[in-house]
């Protein structure tokens, strides 16, 4: 007993020190994971594509890309790795980051919180919720449900519009290894019928959470969700998170490594929306899905994983992107509250 106790500590020292880590697994295990999950999953035709924002209805229900990249830069993918699918509430990770990049960790603890609300990712029951606790000094909001992702985005300074965009852009350009793009399809056909993310965004001004131009926020936040994101780029992005804020490909620091806890620990309660806590049972992984079919998780230290498949379940999460990454995650011991083997 005494024995297998000192194993584990020495295990989770090593661990901790970033000894062990998937480059320690052979590659050939990792592709090997990722192949089983996508044929495993392939033909699977559960769940629907979101079709609130139009355009996210004419999206080929059949697009699969999964693709794995390691802490120290190696990518594995299996499937349709090139097709772009609107980033959505991914984005919102990311806009978060640079937020707590140039603000702090504290500004958004303050200004938005960092709790989860149980609730839609949509929902303005969620708003009317936390009106009650403005002015307390302890907002229980979180910058992963629209609200208080219209309410990050508002927190990024500058002195115009673009000058606000550029800096979200880029942020998430870095985080990807490459420039990416608007899907100005989607971007046109969510600012047309975005009238309720409007709604929640002047709630957010009249509690407080957002201080100025709450228009100008609704519409930014309206095109980082409509950035065009494949598999690959989305593995990347995560995988910069399991860096230590370093994107493992490129080699650039996006976000300073004492920083990187903190954004896990918000993706962790809130990445899945209402369905985060049934998640990290199952994985015990740092994740964030987006309506466009997309879902990041990040196993720190360890890997980046991203499926995109468009079709959702209820919660709006990628069915299919949650089978996937949940078997390669375990199949690769990613899950962090796991015993070391
Ligand atoms: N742009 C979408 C919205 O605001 C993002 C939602 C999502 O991906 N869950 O409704």
């Amino acid at each position: 007993m005494m024995r297998s106790y000192r194993a584990l500590g020495a295990a989770a020292a090593l661990l901790t020190l970033g000894l062990i880590s998937l480059s320690a697994q052979a590659p050939s295990d990792v592709q090997r994971a990722v192949d089983a999950a996508y044929s495993k999953f392939r033909s699977l035709q559960e769940g629907k594509n979101a079709d609130y924002i139009p355009a996210l209805a004419k999206v080929d229900p059949n697009l699969f890309g999964i693709a794995v990249v390691t802490a120290d830069g190696k990518v594995y993918t299996a499937g349709d790795i090139k097709t772009e699918v609107s980033i959505q509430s991914i984005s919102k990770v990311f806009t978060m980051a640079q937020v707590i990049q140039e603000q702090g960790l504290e500004s958004i603890e303050k200004r938005i919180g960092v709790d989860a609300t149980g609730a839609r990712f949509n929902s303005i029951i969620a708003v009317e919720g936390v009106r009650t606790v403005i002015g307390t000094g302890a907002p229980e909001m979180n910058p992963l449900v629209n609200p208080g992702a219209i309410s990050a985005t508002s927190m990024v300074t500058g002195s115009s519009s673009d000058a606000v965009w550029k800096k979200i852009m880029d942020f998430h350009n870095d985080s990807a290894g490459r420039q990416l793009t608007v899907l100005q399809d989607v971007y046109k056909s969510e600012s047309d019928t975005n009238q309720r993310n409007q709604a929640i965004g002047a709630l957010m001004l009249a509690y407080g959470y957002i201080k100025t131009n709450w228009q100008q926020a609704v519409d930014l936040y309206t095109r980082q969700c409509s950035i065009g994101v494949n598999a690959r780029d989305l593995a990347t992005m995560a995988a910069t998170l399991a860096a230590g804020g370093k994107n493992p490909v490129t080699g650039k620091q996006v976000l300073d490594a004492g920083k990187v806890p903190g954004v896990l620990a918000v993706m962790a309660t809130a990445g899945l929306y209402d369905d985060s806590g049934k998640w990290l049972y199952h994985t015990g992984l740092p994740a964030k899905s987006g309506v466009g079919g997309g879902i990041i998780a990040v196993s720190p230290g360890k890997f980046g994983i991203a499926v995109v498949s468009p079709p959702l379940d209820d919660a709006g999460n990628s069915i299919r992107a949650q089978r996937a990454i949940t078997d390669i995650s375990n199949a690769l011991g990613g899950n962090p509250y796991a015993p070391v083997k």
